[in-house]
């Protein structure tokens, strides 16, 4: 069964994708491949601790 719903304290981040400037949110904590819905770029790749963020942070978000 799927549904493994948590609530964290996680906050959503504004980041903008160092090859086409587009601007997007992307969760935290994200642990799957963030990909720029403008150029495709992956901005974050998972790894075993942390997500490895390529794009700028413009802001965050609460
Ligand atoms: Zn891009």
């Amino acid at each position: 069964m799927k549904g493994d719903i948590r609530i964290t304290k996680s906050k959503f981040l504004k980041i903008k994708c160092p090859k086409c400037n587009f601007e997007q949110v992307m969760f935290g904590k994200a642990t799957t491949i963030v990909k720029c819905l403008g150029c495709g770029n992956s901005l974050s790749k998972p790894s075993a601790s942390k997500s490895k963020l390529k794009a700028k942070v413009i802001e965050v978000l609460k």
